[in-house]
């Protein structure tokens, strides 16, 4: 299979398994974006060999053009060169995984060149769904999930009718936390919530983890992608990330995926859909685990994953709003600024302090996102 690739966010955790795959099935990449990192970008361009390069943080500019002097590369900076990556003709799919809503116009932009996407950047479709899918859909384009629950929904849900399905089940570790009672939750530290048993991932998605946030943007993800009401959602706590989620039909049969926890088998399954080529991962051994759990999630601890699904249940902005107040106040956390749980009370406050509004463009994604985090700079 000869595939062009372009990678958004080649030098986080995503981007370089997503480098690791394509090197394995030998493909050719189109062009690499990072937001910072010069030294592993310029290492990943003197490997992949690009014909695009962009580095998000243009301070950075003259440092990765003085390190890439003697290749031949066009060197990009900025959300024009993110987005020109997004676009370029010689594109077959575009991997996005930035982090954060930095992600939200190339994935439109990527759209309207009509290039498939393979989407890891969680927060464009919790921001901007609605957009997102209304735009694919008039373009033509396919949007592949990356997120392994997603992937796992994705892959169940091949040979059968989207019509029949009743419900989907969204499996989530629990974090690190599992277990605490919200006093406990108190008392944890940085170095305690960067800590994830199961998941290798970078900072944010790591504290999102940890307070539930994650599977609470999840489960919006979930609700644009295969088109389902927030009832038709339930998140049921698998610690130990073998099943990756599930979905039930109108017979009640169920249909689940299974697999190491290792991001490689959905990033490739994005990349090589509908076929399946050997990963450079481990193979599952059931016997290994011995036993899967599986229990209910503790909603009242947690209270980014209720304030999630109260904000994608309400609908309009208040899915970008709580996600643009999650963003500020875990850069607030991982700045020492606020406790583990006020993010939790920070992100639940947006539901009250906002009043209803629509989201019929990507202005008004981008005005929301304002307003959230003008808020929660002013609380901190
Ligand atoms: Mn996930």
């Amino acid at each position: 299979m000869n595939k062009n690739v372009s990678i958004l966010g080649s030098t986080g955790s995503i981007g370089t398994q997503a480098l690791e795959v394509c090197e394995k099935q030998g493909f050719n990449i189109v062009g690499l974006a990072a937001h910072s990192s010069v030294k592993l970008l310029s290492e990943q361009v003197r490997k992949f060999k690009p014909k695009y390069v962009c580095i998000y943080n243009d301070e950075k500019y003259p440092e990765l053009k003085q390190s890439l002097a003697d290749m031949d590369v066009e060197i990009l900076c900025g959300m024009d060169g993110l987005c020109r990556i997004a676009s370029v003709k010689e594109n077959d799919i575009v991997l996005n995984s930035v982090v954060g809503m930095v992600g939200l116009l190339p994935t439109l932009t990527a759209i309207g060149a009509r290039k498939d996407v393979a989407l890891a950047n969680k927060e464009t479709l919790v921001a901007g769904g609605s957009l997102v899918m209304a735009n694919a859909a008039e373009m033509g384009v396919k949007i592949y999930p990356v997120d392994s629950e997603h992937s796992a929904i994705f892959q169940c849900l091949q040979g059968n009718k989207r019509s029949q399905v009743s419900k989907i089940i969204l499996t989530a570790s629990g974090g690190p936390f599992y277990g605490y009672s919200y006093e406990q939750l108190r008392n944890v530290t940085k170095a305690d919530a960067l800590k994830h048993p199961n998941w290798d991932m970078g900072n944010k998605i790591t504290i999102d983890s940890a307070t539930l946030m994650n599977k609470g943007l999840e489960f919006i993800e979930a609700k644009w992608l295969f088109d389902l009401e927030p009832d038709q959602i339930d998140i049921v706590v698998h610690r130990q990330s073998v099943i990756h989620s599930a979905v039930e039909y109108n017979d009640y049969a169920v249909i689940a995926q299974l697999g190491v926890p290792d991001m490689k088998i959905p990033i490739q399954y994005a990349l090589t859909y509908p076929d399946r080529f050997e990963c450079p991962t481990k193979r599952l051994s059931l016997t290994d685990y011995g036993t899967l759990t599986f229990a209910k999630p503790d909603y009242s601890t947690f209270k980014c994953l209720g304030a999630a699904i109260d904000a994608i249940t309400r609908g309009g902005a208040y899915p970008c709003l709580v996600n643009s107040a999650n963003e500020e106040a875990v850069r607030a956390f991982l700045n020492d600024e606020i406790s583990f749980i006020q993010i939790g009370e920070i992100v639940s406050s947006v539901l009250e302090k906002f009043d209803y509004s629509d989201i019929n463009c990507y202005e008004d994604v981008m005005k929301a996102d304002k307003r959230a985090r003008e808020y929660v700079r002013s609380l901190i």
